[in-house]
């Protein structure tokens, strides 16, 4: 157990790299600061601790660890990369919360699951795949869970999408915070460029 966010971020910021990163799926790992400014909130909330999380395209699973860390009862680590799940389940063991993590190697949107309190997630934006984020979102709200902590692009046409597609599904978006973060060039061969983009932070949940 960590005792403050910034001890959880420095933990966070050890996640692994992508294997062989593949640029339809939009992979690259949240930042340690970011990562855990989302977790803090929902642990905060109550969302954390004794509960079933679900992290929703999990990569190397930032998200997923960060929740074991902070007392989740069962982290369930969903993508369809399997090599970035294996990369996961690395990490999670030299962390020593592999005894609470499981591992699920599926496609979204073609997931369901009974029992899930809390879904995390960093899906894609949408940048290569457009809809993708939505598809994420519309993913999660189907498991009608307690709530969700996601990350979007900031702007105007997301954040409506964002909103009314809580809203159509009985779910309140409330945005957190807007952070400025680091991601590798999505649409370019060029890997190694990196470029600046505008997310926000959200809580989502039943009944607000
Ligand atoms: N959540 C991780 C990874 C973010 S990158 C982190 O915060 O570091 C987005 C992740 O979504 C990648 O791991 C990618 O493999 C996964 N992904 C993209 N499309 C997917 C789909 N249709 N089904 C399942 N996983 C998907």
């Amino acid at each position: 157990m960590v005792r403050s966010r910034r001890e959880l971020a420095a933990i966070l910021s050890r996640a692994p790299l992508f294997p062989y990163p593949k640029r339809g799926l939009e992979q690259y790992v949240t930042d340690g600061e970011t990562a855990s400014e989302l977790l803090w909130e929902a642990y905060m909330r109550g969302d954390i601790r004794g509960r079933v999380v679900l992290d929703l395209g999990c990569g190397t699973g930032v998200l997923a660890v960060g929740s074991a860390i902070l007392g989740a009862d069962h982290v369930i680590c969903l993508d369809v990369d399997e090599g970035a799940l294996v990369e996961a389940y690395r990490w999670a063991h030299s962390e020593g919360v592999l005894d609470r993590l499981s591992y699920v190697a599926m496609l979204v949107p073609d997931v369901w699951m009974r029992a899930v309190d809390t879904i995390v997630m960093n899906p894609p934006f949408g940048v290569y795949r457009r809809g993708a984020d939505t598809m994420f979102l519309r993913t999660a709200l189907k498991l009608r869970p307690r709530a969700i902590y996601t990350i979007h692009m900031s702007d105007r046409g997301t954040r409506e999408v964002v909103r009314r597609t809580a809203q159509g599904a009985g779910y309140a978006a409330q945005i957190l915070s807007t952070r400025s973060i680091m991601i590798p060039q999505l649409y370019e061969s060029h890997r190694r460029r990196v470029y600046r983009v505008t997310v926000d932070l959200y809580h989502i949940s039943a009944g607000e």
